[in-house]
């Protein structure tokens, strides 16, 4: 009975509608999802009560040998583990094996075959690892440790777990490497009539991060992306033949051993003087007189704080000047051959350093240096390397920029080697303003930023997404991808979606936040959200996560009478066939020839691409407009105008 009654109920089911379709939340303006906040890195894009980093201090002391190219030394790392984690193992960074012939970035971008000719060996040579504790009987202080080299990483086994949250170990390591001519263009060696001018970084063996993140970061140094680095304190000692000039990063602590009282006396005077003072003028290049009296070899002594790496260069014939501001000493070295532009170098430095202090956060250096030598152009803590260029724009060009990289990565120290867009693309973003400052009547500067620059390049297709690591960009496209989109992004916030005002305050607090700490991508949208009040989701994702264009399109217009009230209503029919949206700039013209131009919100877009603007005007619509001062990315402006008089778009 009872089946029989289940049969026929299922006989007499009527046929069902399809069920609904379930749907998930697909729109550009859905919440970006980011690592779930914690104790440490907070929903407000702050590092919490319980942020932690790592802290590496450096003791260095290295020859510089003039005849093989070689520099030889040891250094003490002095290293705390603040994290709550047990370490029985370190990664350092020996970034000198890139130049090594079979290293992985080698297969990338192959070395120089008549360098390669000429006998160099690159590679660090490492002597010893120790690990060095106090002891009452000083053999038995040091103990070797088992080391492993994978590429350009060594990983060093500890003897001793080192404890969680301020545990110490000191390391002592002996180092050797033949300077390559060429390092990537971010250090290496040129022939001068004087003789050789060295410019050095990357050149001792360097903590690698160890974070909260992703635990050791450790991926090989290839080329392209550059560096992630703990802060701490480094000393370090430089020696040289006697006619050499060295310049570091820091505090020069021995100039009583190594520059004469002339030269001392002009430091003094250089660092009062708004304008540039001489401490080596051309006339005393390579002179006896411009050396302290005496025989062998100098070591030139540096002290810096508060920093993630140290760079130096050394050469016989430096021309040296400098100037102050703030009790900071700005200095720029160049060879007698550089162009004569660079006696304008130390006003550039002067002018970058004030500039930057005073819109974005007050330089913590003693120091801001310009050399000139064979790198294009590359960025360490106080210290830039600069080649020449043939104008005076040129050169101011590559020195704000690289001197806007104190900011990024120097204060704020992302991971350059993931997050390009992070040091890059916001220095590139603060250089806008710094040039506009030195050279305010060049208009050509002002194309700078612009959204419509980046959309004739967005329209290409070509555009990768600024999230990628800078290795796998395509090097061709590396300056528009971590440099242009990214501050252009920055710029379009500031003049066309938001406004100055709030822009600074929330990018100055990021700046405040995560000075000499490790920000992510999550920390900077967050950080930048708080102080915006604002959720831009769907800016960031599109703009910074993934390729999206802004295409806005002006359809129809069509009116209609309102029945009940008499009045004639008018539909302006608006889409966003790009999948990135934004605000929309209207301009209205009437037929009695006056203009209305109104803002709408990017809100009009939750729904969908398509809006229709509605409105009830007294006089005819004819035309419509949209973005006609080109504050945004439009890809197609093709589609951006109804008239009336055409019927339709023109
Ligand atoms: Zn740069």
């Amino acid at each position: 009975m009872i089946a029989l009654s289940i049969l026929l109920a299922t006989l007499q089911q009527p046929t069902l509608p399809p069920l609904p379709l379930a749907r998930t939340d697909t729109s550009p303006f859905r919440r970006l999802e980011l690592p779930t906040p914690t104790l440490i890195r907070e929903g407000s894009g702050r590092p919490g009560p319980q942020y932690w980093q790592q802290r590496a201090d450096y003791t260095i002391a290295v020859s510089l040998d003039t005849a093989t190219h070689t520099i030889a030394g040891r250094e003490t790392i002095r290293y705390t583990n603040n994290s709550p984690d047990t370490l029985r193992y370190l990664w350092l960074q020996l970034d000198q094996n890139l130049f090594r012939e079979d290293s992985r970035g080698s297969a990338l971008t192959p070395p120089d075959a008549r360098f390669a000719a000429r006998g160099f060996k690159g590679g660090f040579e490492i002597g010893f690892v120790r690990a060095v504790r106090p002891s009452a009987r000083p053999a038995t202080g040091r103990t070797d440790l088992k080391t492993m080299e994978n590429g350009t990483l060594m990983r060093v086994e500890l003897d001793r777990p080192l404890a969680p949250r301020g545990g110490l170990v000191s390391l002592e390591i002996g180092f050797s490497f033949q300077v390559p001519e060429h390092g990537a263009d971010r250090m290496g060696r040129e022939q001068f009539p004087g003789g050789w001018l060295y410019e050095i970084a990357q050149w001792y063996p360097r903590l690698a991060v160890y974070d909260d993140v992703r635990g050791w970061n450790t991926e090989q140094y290839l080329g392209q992306g550059e560096f992630y680095l703990e802060y701490g304190k480094i000393d370090f000692a430089i020696t040289v033949p006697r006619g050499f000039i060295v310049a570091g990063t820091g505090r020069l602590t021995n100039s009583l051993e190594v520059l004469t009282a002339e030269q001392r006396g002009r430091l003094a005077r250089a660092l009062q003087s708004d304008s540039t003072v001489a401490i080596i003028a051309k006339n005393e290049v390579g002179q006896p007189s411009s050396r302290p009296v005496g025989t062998g070899a100098l070591t030139w002594r540096f002290s810096a704080q508060n920093v993630r790496d140290v760079a130096w260069a050394a050469a016989p014939n430096f021309i040296w000047d400098a100037s102050g501001w703030k009790g900071i000493l700005m200095q720029s070295f160049y060879p007698p051959v550089a162009d004569s532009i660079w006696r304008e170098s130390t006003r550039m430095v002067r002018h970058s350093i004030k500039h930057y202090s005073e819109k974005w956060f007050q330089y913590p250096y003693p120091t801001a240096i310009n050399v000139n030598g064979p790198v294009g152009g590359m960025e360490y803590p106080m210290l830039v390397f600069c080649a020449n260029r043939r104008s005076r724009e040129g050169l101011f060009g590559v020195t704000t920029h690289e001197l806007g990289h104190e900011w990024f990565p120097m204060v704020v120290g992302n991971n350059e080697r993931l997050y390009a867009w992070m040091d890059e693309g916001f220095n590139t973003f603060i250089n806008i303003y710094s040039a506009r400052e030195y050279f305010p009547d060049q208009a050509w500067l002002r194309a700078r930023g612009q959204a419509e620059q980046w959309a004739q390049f967005a329209a290409r297709g070509i555009d990768e997404p600024g999230i990628t690591p800078a290795d796998r960009v395509t090097p061709e496209l590396l300056g528009q991808v971590a440099y242009n989109k990214p501050a252009t992004g920055l710029y379009l916030l500031r003049h066309a979606m938001l406004d100055s005002t709030r822009f600074d305050t929330a990018f100055r607090a990021y700046i405040a936040r995560w000075a000499f700490k490790h920000p992510t991508p999550a920390d900077f949208f967050r950080s930048f959200e708080d102080g915006v009040g604002e959720d831009l989701s769907y800016f960031w994702r599109g703009w910074f996560l993934r390729t999206d264009v802004v295409d806005q399109a002006a359809d129809s217009v069509r009116t209609r009478r309102d029945s009940a009230s008499g009045t004639t209503l008018t539909g302006i029919f608006l889409s966003s066939p790009g999948g990135l949206p934004m605000p929309v700039d209207l301009r209205l013209t009437f037929a009695d020839a006056s203009v209305e131009n109104t803002r709408l919100p990017v809100e009009i877009w939750f729904e969908g691409d398509h809006f229709t603007y509605v409105r009830a005007f007294e006089k005819e619509l004819v035309k419509v407009e949209i973005d006609p001062d080109k504050n945004f990315p439009d890809v197609r402006r093709q589609n951006n105008s109804w008239s009336k008089s055409q019927g339709a778009r023109p």
